[in-house]
């Protein structure tokens, strides 16, 4: 292992590696990325991979915008051997509340005003695009033909591989016991396969974020809970878009494969780092997505499941570097839709370590603001 860095990436998920090319596109050598387990072995490799451009405040639309146009054009500027598999097959979100049909009349407006190709839709329409939709649930939807999901595996790897082409060094299996800090500045990183002295060290390390904020004295307002999913077995083609409901706390997609991804979300949860798999989220999974969408019940369930969500308090991420320590930067708190942001997020942060302007005003989503009460209100969240 390398002893010294300019940059040193604490996580392998898609956060970790896209920032790492980012900062190796605009020229930083010497990078470092550190992952405890293999790449995309945290939330990344457990997520549903679902992006949407269809949200509720400026901002995450802007950043959900730039990331869809960054993964269109991602096999070809990662110079990938693979394909990440975009598909492009849509999200349909349904309103079943008067709340929820009030706030999604809003959030269209604010979308089509800034160029996002969206439509607000009675039920009978909605019907047109998934015909065995339960309309008698839902008063309303929203949908937008450009968003749609990938595979996080590819993805992961294609910024892994473009990264490592670019001189970036990547050491899996290499865990993060200690960061060593001189007058409130970084100064290294202590890892069980040895020490590599940087004055910047990025936390990217999704559901454990926390336990490296301690290892500086910093204390972030973040937990982590078990979020489960599950995959069924794999049938023809039946469903274009992925199915969301706010209410019902739901998401359900077909892959292009044909095998059907689902999960959700259960404020019973516990906020700890247990990610084991339950009875309980199969049952009320089944339950819920059958209201919705019938004749899934039909499908048998190959596999579940589960990965961490890491939360702040208003489930927007926490970027940027920190006030009382110098060289430690945050990529941290993703709520629940970190991959949908990660092409962003590589840029954004690459930009902050480098002094430039960032290209999307993020200065809402620093780690003060939680301090200062000013939390992102966003409505749009699973
Ligand atoms: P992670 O992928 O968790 O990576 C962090 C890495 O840090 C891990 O690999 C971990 O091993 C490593 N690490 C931790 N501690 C150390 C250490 N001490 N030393 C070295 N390495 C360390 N997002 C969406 O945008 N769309 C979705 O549809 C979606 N669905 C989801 C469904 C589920 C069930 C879950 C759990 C999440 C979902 N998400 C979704 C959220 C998304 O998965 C995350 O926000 C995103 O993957 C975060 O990526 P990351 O790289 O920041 O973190």
């Amino acid at each position: 292992m390398i002893k010294t860095a300019d940059v040193v990436i604490i996580g392998g998920g898609i956060s970790g590696c896209s920032i790492a090319y980012n900062l190796a596109k605009k020229g930083v050598k010497n990078i470092v990325v550190l992952e405890k387990n293999y790449l995309a072995s945290g939330a990344t490799g457990r997520c549903g991979a679902g992006v949407r451009q269809q949200w509720g405040t400026e901002m995450n639309c802007r950043l959900a915008m730039e990331s869809i146009k960054f993964f269109e054009r991602a096999n070809e500027e990662l110079e990938y051997d693979g394909d990440i598999e975009f598909k492009q097959g849509g999200y349909l979100i349904v309103a079943s509340t008067e709340k929820e049909d009030v706030q999604f009349r809003k959030n269209v407006e604010l979308q089509k005003s800034l160029g996002i190709q969206v439509e607000y839709l009675t039920p009978k329409e909605a019907k047109e695009i998934v015909p065995y939709l339960n309309t008698d649930i839902i008063r309303s939807a929203t949908y937008c033909p450009k968003d749609g999901h990938l595979n996080p595996f590819l993805t992961t790897d294609a910024y892994a591989k473009a990264a490592k082409r670019l001189g970036v060094k990547i050491y899996t299996f290499t865990e993060v016991t200690g960061i060593r800090v001189e007058n409130g500045k970084v100064k290294g990183v202590i890892t069980n396969k040895g020490e590599i002295s940087t004055n910047i060290v990025v936390n990217a390390a999704g559901g454990y974020s926390q336990l490296i904020c301690d290892m500086v004295g910093i204390d972030i307002p973040v937990y982590s809970e078990r979020h489960q999913i599950l995959v069924t077995e794999p049938v023809e083609p039946m469903q274009g878009p992925m199915v969301m409901s706010f209410s019902l706390n739901i998401y359900c997609q077909q892959t292009p494969h044909g095998s059907f991804i689902m999960g959700r979300g259960d404020d019973n949860e516990p906020r700890d780092l247990r990610i084991t798999s339950s009875w309980q989220f199969l049952d009320e999974m089944a339950k819920t997505v059958t209201k919705l969408l019938p004749p899934i019940g039909e499908l048998r369930v190959i596999r579940q499941w589960a990965g961490l969500y890491n939360i702040t308090p208003d489930k927007q991420p926490i970027y940027g570097p920190t006030k009382n320590l110098e060289g430690f930067y945050l990529a941290v708190g993703f709520s629940g839709h970190g991959f949908m942001l990660a092409p962003m997020t590589g840029l954004l942060i690459a930009e902050q370590i480098l002094g430039e302007k960032n290209t999307i005003d993020i200065s809402k989503l620093t780690l003060e603001r939680f301090e200062k009460g000013e939390l992102v209100l966003e409505p749009s969240v699973v």
